[in-house]
């Protein structure tokens, strides 16, 4: 769908079920859409994952 798909343009992604793991910082898995590696954030839902990207240590 050329709609949704122009959602992951903006960083909006939705988490394929099946592809959704605790990595023990943070939940990742693969969008259902656009097929990259997102991550869960406490704020902005599920965003692409960045390489560099620090793991999110919760206190
Ligand atoms: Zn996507």
């Amino acid at each position: 769908m050329i709609g949704s798909r122009l959602v992951c343009l903006f960083n909006r992604h939705r988490p394929a079920r099946e592809t959704v793991e605790w990595n023990g910082h943070a939940f990742v898995g693969r969008c259902k859409r656009c097929g990259v590696e997102i991550r869960r954030r406490e704020v902005g839902g599920w965003r692409r994952r960045t390489s560099g990207e620090e793991p999110i240590f919760k206190p």
